[in-house]
């Protein structure tokens, strides 16, 4: 019961690959036994980017959901949800938009590199600037105390905290405005209660592996050199047989060298010690083909792809019961996001209660 909640979230980009599945999910999987998780799917967030066309947005969303599923998220473990099913999560960024300096959005380190690279679209939008204080809303409508991230997020959650302290000293702290005191302190005393209505969320850091794709480059699906987590043995076995390795091992009869070899990373992250320690000698002592290596490397993919694709099909088979999953954690989602939107009205006194005009209770 007190467990220490952790929020996180996935834009909704359509089938996930290996790549995904170590940066992020495997991570997951091992934390709903330990945290109160939320996980959302931020279609909101992918209109920030890609509001042009939005008709993939719901299929896309599914197709995360099925992935979480396949790959070991619980619903008896954790809460997984979509952003757009809980509507608080829009109006507490509104709020949050009213008390958020411009300077501090435009300082965020990803929004001035998004700009900068992604030139096929117009990110010149209000809801392009302003994603980082849906991110705040997101995570702090939970009050979750961890926010699992990678290096690039931890600005964000920097932000997150910054907003969660202005409010608090705003509407909430032993400092807000003097209408409110008497509800701010211990009663008979002025000692103040310290009452926050937002905790400050902390990074976790992932330290996740960087997962070479088939052409060498860090794996991603816009890239083409991903390998998908629905991807049958045949395409997986067929992607690493061109994949690059270490340049040195031109001829057969070359010794390579695991530690430069994009194969040999992957060999890192999912096969046995045993299997390493015969890549290692058979590599650099020219013992093993390429050939070889892959197709073990392929097994050990194969390994944990297939208890995957398992789970996945009982849902694609009735895709329906994750349509359910995703309404039953959307609707616990909306009570704990309720809950946090009745003390942020108070705080700032506009709550939905009925409250008679001041003169007639004088
Ligand atoms: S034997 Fe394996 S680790 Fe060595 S270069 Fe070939 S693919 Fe890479």
């Amino acid at each position: 019961m007190n467990k220490k909640r952790v929020l996180s979230g996935m834009r909704p980009t359509g089938n996930l690959h290996l790549g995904n599945y170590v940066g992020a999910l495997e991570n997951w999987v091992r934390m709903q036994d330990e945290y109160d998780c939320f996980f959302f799917i931020a279609d909101w967030h992918a209109l920030t980017t890609d509001y042009a066309d939005t008709s993939h947005v719901k299929e896309n969303s599914i197709d995360v959901l099925l992935d979480w599923l396949a790959a070991g998220l619980d619903p008896k473990k954790c809460v997984m949800f979509i952003q757009s099913h809980v509507p608080a999560h829009a109006e507490l960024h509104l709020l949050f938009s009213m008390i958020t300096p411009l300077g501090w959005l435009e300082r965020v380190p990803s929004y001035k590199e998004q700009k900068e690279n992604i030139k096929e679209k117009d990110l010149g939008t209000y809801g392009f600037l302003g994603y980082p204080v849906l991110q705040s809303a997101d995570i702090l409508i939970y009050k979750a105390d961890f926010v699992p991230v990678g290096e690039d997020q931890v600005a964000h959650v920097e932000l997150t905290r910054e907003v969660a302290r202005r409010f608090n000293s705003l509407y909430a702290g032993p400092y807000a405005s003097v209408s409110m005191i008497n509800d701010f302190y211990v009663p008979g005393t002025n000692i103040p209660r310290g009452k926050e209505i937002f905790p400050q969320p902390q990074s976790l850091l992932t330290p996740a592996p960087r997962l070479p794709g088939t052409d060498g480059r860090k794996m991603s699906k816009s890239y083409g050199n991903a390998i998908m987590l629905t991807d049958p043995e045949p395409v997986v076995r067929q992607k690493l047989k061109p994949m690059v390795t270490d340049p040195a091992r031109i001829r057969r009869s070359d010794p390579g060298d695991p530690d430069l070899c994009p194969v040999g990373d992957l060999h890192k992250i999912f096969s046995s010690p045993e299997t390493m320690a015969k890549v290692y000698e058979g590599c650099r002592s020219a013992g093993i083909g390429c050939i070889e290596c892959k197709s073990w490397v392929a097994d050990a993919i194969v390994k944990v792809l297939n208890p995957m694709q398992e789970r996945r099909r009982k849902y694609e088979d009735n895709p329906r019961l994750a349509w359910d999953i995703l309404e039953a954690g959307s609707s616990r989602a909306r009570d704990v996001a309720g809950t946090t939107m009745n003390e942020v009205r108070d705080a700032m006194s506009i709550s939905l209660d009925y409250e008679p005009p001041k003169d007639s209770t004088q």
